[in-house]
């Protein structure tokens, strides 16, 4: 028989991995839409400190291979799914924008993009005209040991 602790183990587990597949289906039905690939999605426990989720992508802009957003699995932990799927929101941003106009940056077209698709933004870019979505949760900077 399962211990109480396993039992709860084993519904995180699975609470996480709907919550991933929910997320991948978001990106499907979005990517579709705007007819672009659809990024694959990951869960990844190496991203830690600042780094909430990342987007990447193989090939040059107008000839992508292939492309990817991963999420922080310690900013989920933490934060939980509704501050995760505004991270990841942010990501798709990225990815529509990158495969639609080869933009990587993060001007005025991405604000509108990622507010639109209802993604956070830290404060310092939301600025004043799109501070509605500055929401973004972090995990504090690691502290550096030093060396004494
Ligand atoms: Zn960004």
């Amino acid at each position: 028989m399962l211990t109480g602790q396993e039992l709860q183990e084993r519904t995180n587990k699975m609470t996480a991995y709907e919550f991933h597949n929910k997320l991948q289906k978001v990106a499907e039905s979005i990517s579709k839409t705007h007819k672009v690939p659809v990024p694959e999605v990951y869960f990844n426990a190496r991203l830690i400190g600042r780094t909430a989720a990342m987007y990447r992508w193989w090939g040059p802009t107008d000839n992508i291979q292939r492309s990817a957003i991963y999420m922080s699995l310690a900013t989920y932990l933490e934060y939980g799914e509704e501050s995760m799927t505004k991270h990841f929101l942010h990501e798709l941003a990225h990815h529509l924008l990158i495969h639609l106009y080869g933009d990587r940056t993060h001007g005025d077209r991405f604000k509108k993009t990622c507010v639109a698709l209802g993604g956070s933004m830290n404060a310092k870019l939301a600025g004043e005209k799109y501070k509605e979505a500055a929401t973004h949760d972090f995990l504090p900077k690691r502290r550096r040991r030093t060396a004494r």
